[in-house]
């Protein structure tokens, strides 16, 4: 059985509201992408059909294995077909809740990635959320909410899920993926509250990119001009790939800023990275770093609104004015860095 991670209060409150009879015909369920929202659905869904789930948490038994499963004849789960979701799905959708549950109490349809309902399915949907057959739930997930019209939201019970505690998603990542618990903690901040985004980031071998811009970071001057604008090229060849490196490159920045203004260790997202951090921290000024943070903010901005930019010159000029003002002032003491201090002496 796949393990939900976190929720534990939603899954209380949509337990207790099984429990008292005050469920509702439709639900939304939103939040960010790769944090369980539509596990929680299934096991609502399970929770809706068990008849023993009041005894204990996640009920095993066969009609929870065949809903989980996905093979319980009255659960069903609708999943975008080419990247949206139309109006026969919908009428699929009103056949097969026109009838009784054949074993269940209810009819449950879960609509999996509902921001790609297109409008004219949505609109038939109406109907279905207007009037819904006695027996009936149907509960809309999504990540994009806004992108649903204002007159089917309007019909749904609103259930939010926040991001999921950053301990967690680390825990999940080193029990899984037999990684380190610093990296995992490290992936686990990088992904901002979501174990799916954390899983695709390990899988890119994030860690590995990351390190070769740390070296950028850290090595300042010692870092050859031509092994710059060589990384340059590789990383900004690829837009998913520079998007990436800018973003790690802040929460790198972000990290330094936290740990010169002592602000908690724990709220560092590189934890495994601390010690070099710690030391590149006291070679550069807050008003410094904030530069380069404002630096990449921008090259960020242009990235997403200029398709046609040219981005190999963007990530040059990046890098080389990082790499200006990290001159002489770099975490690991360089040969040039040296020979600067002994002539201040
Ligand atoms: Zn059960």
């Amino acid at each position: 059985m796949t393990k939900i991670l976190g929720h534990a209060d939603t899954l209380a409150i949509l337990k207790n509201s099984v429990l008292s009879k005050k469920t509702a015909h439709s639900y939304l369920f939103s939040g960010i992408d790769g944090i369980g929202k539509k596990l929680v659905a299934i096991e609502f869904a399970c929770m809706l059909n068990c008849p023993s789930y009041e005894a204990e948490e996640r009920h095993k038994c066969r009609i929870c294995d065949l809903i989980r499963k996905g093979s319980h004849a009255d659960v069903r789960i609708v999943t975008p077909q080419k990247g949206s979701i139309r109006i026969d799905n919908v009428r699929q959708i009103q056949s097969f809740l026109k009838y009784s549950p054949v074993e269940a109490q209810y009819r449950v349809i879960i609509l999996d990635d509902a921001h790609l309902i297109n409008r004219s399915a949505q609109n038939a949907l109406l109907k279905t959320l207007e009037e819904p057959p006695g027996s009936s739930i149907l509960i809309l997930v999504t990540s994009r909410a806004s992108a649903l019209l204002p007159t089917v939201k309007s019909r749904l019970r609103h259930v939010r899920f926040g991001p999921l505690e950053r301990p967690l998603i680390a825990e999940e990542l080193a029990r899984k993926r037999k990684i380190g618990p610093d990296e995992a903690m490290s992936l686990a901040g990088l992904a901002s509250g979501s174990l799916g985004r954390a899983i695709e980031l390990l899988s890119a071998n994030t860690l590995k990119f990351r390190n070769a811009l740390t070296e950028v970071f850290t090595a300042g001057p010692d870092f050859g001009l031509a092994s710059l604008l060589d990384l340059s090229f590789r990383i900004s060849s690829d837009v998913q790939n520079f998007t990436d490196a800018i973003e790690f490159g802040m929460t790198w920045i972000r990290d330094l800023i936290v740990l010169k203004s002592g602000g908690a260790t724990t709220s560092v997202i590189h934890t495994d990275l601390i010690d070099i951090l710690a030391t590149s921290a006291q070679h550069h000024p807050i008003r410094e770093l904030l530069e380069i943070h404002t630096e990449m903010a921008k090259a960020l901005e242009l990235l997403n609104s200029d398709t046609n930019i040219n981005r190999n010159m963007l990530a040059d000029v990046m890098f080389l004015r990082i790499r200006k003002m990290l001159d002489y002032k770099t975490g690991v003491p360089s040969r040039l860095s040296v020979i600067e201090d002994s002539s201040n002496a």
